[in-house]
């Protein structure tokens, strides 16, 4: 049954604005237009206009059915990649309207019960509970634990993910030891999908951590610290080695081959999900050891952060060497007065 045409960002009211462009999606006024303009419209216009049918053959068919679903992919994908990079700005009202889009085509492609929801409910709570909504927090939550608990195949790893948004809410909600279940539930599944050196691991300890500090119990949360520290900082230099060592292979293929196509594409093993997690956590541990004054474990998370910023450098147009971005690190260690106490050149 067509209804009267409902608003693309709230859903309820009517909606007379049309898009001018796609002549598809319609708002009730201006403000929600511009509100999904800015937010994800813009990226995903062009994908929405659908591209023209062909009935000559099965195979054309067929063919036109697997091109909408590769669009529909992509738009989940920008949509969910544009409320991600919302929320790590700290936007979280520019991130709904996005992590709305990400939810609708989400549940076209892979149905509405489908574990590959999850994620897109944990964004939609993370983005409520940044506007203080966390009434909708709670119902996107509620959605993500139903999908999970009809999905007896469902991952440890999305589980684990589940748990660490069930406890950063609970958090949100000053309900700390239920937070910490969460949490540490968090850490057990993270641990059986991905080992217990993973960084995976690591955001459960640390958000464990933050709590443990809150209440006062300083020697679990230095502890608890400690080992994000250690995961976070193995991981980047393994990390570091493994870009070395592709560097090595291409500069001798250059070498051996100077007018040969580079086949291989520029790609290092960190995504930039795992760079901003990493940024954002080594930046809090800097702030918690420099008030502790603990300069040892201030200079770990410092040559920490040098690496992380080293993978991060454009390689294609500054090839810089490692040591020339350990040197800002090397300074601030100097100025610390810490040299002495942790040998960051040693890489
Ligand atoms: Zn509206
Ligand atoms: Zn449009």
């Amino acid at each position: 049954m067509a209804g009267r045409p409902r608003c693309e960002l709230c859903g309820s009211r009517p909606a007379p604005r049309l898009c001018p462009r796609c002549r598809l999606v319609r708002y009730c006024d201006a403000s929600h237009q511009g509100a999904d303009w800015n937010s994800i419209h813009e990226k995903i216009c062009p994908l929405l206009i659908p591209p023209q049918p062909c009935f000559h053959s099965e195979r054309a068919r067929t063919h036109g059915k697997e091109q909408l679903l590769r669009r529909q992919k992509s738009i989940v994908e920008v949509a969910v990649s544009a409320a991600q990079r919302f929320l790590w700005e700290g936007k979280a009202l520019e991130a709904l309207p996005a992590a709305l889009q990400a939810l609708r085509f989400s549940a076209r492609v892979f149905g509405w019960s489908s574990v590959q929801l999850v994620p897109v409910y944990l964004l939609l709570a993370e983005a409520s509970t940044g506007t203080g909504n966390l009434r909708q927090a709670s119902k996107y939550l509620s959605e993500a634990e139903w999908i999970v608990l009809q999905s007896p195949e469902c991952p440890a790893a999305v589980q684990s993910r589940l748990h660490r948004g069930l406890g950063l809410f609970c958090i949100a909600q000053g309900n700390l030891d239920q937070a910490l279940y969460h949490l540490s539930t968090d850490v057990y599944l993270a641990t059986s999908a991905f080992g217990v050196d993973s960084i995976e691991v690591s955001g459960g300890y640390f958000h464990m951590a933050n709590i443990f500090f809150r209440r006062n119990k300083v020697d679990v949360a230095n502890s608890l610290y400690t080992e994000v520290t250690r995961l976070w900082h193995s991981w980047l230099l393994s990390s570091l080695q493994e870009h070395q060592g592709r560097l090595r292979r291409l500069r001798a293929h250059a070498e051996a081959a100077p007018w040969a196509d580079d086949e291989e594409v520029a790609e290092d093993g960190m995504t930039e999900a795992q760079g901003e997690e990493a940024r954002r956590v080594l930046q809090a541990l800097l702030g918690v050891r420099e008030k502790q004054q603990l300069p040892e474990e201030t200079a770990r998370v410092l040559h920490a952060l040098a690496v992380l910023h080293y993978l991060d450098l454009d390689l294609e147009k500054r090839k810089p060497q490692p040591w020339e971005c350990l040197e800002d690190t090397r300074k601030q260690i100097q100025i610390r007065k810490k040299t002495k106490l942790y040998n960051c050149g040693n890489v």
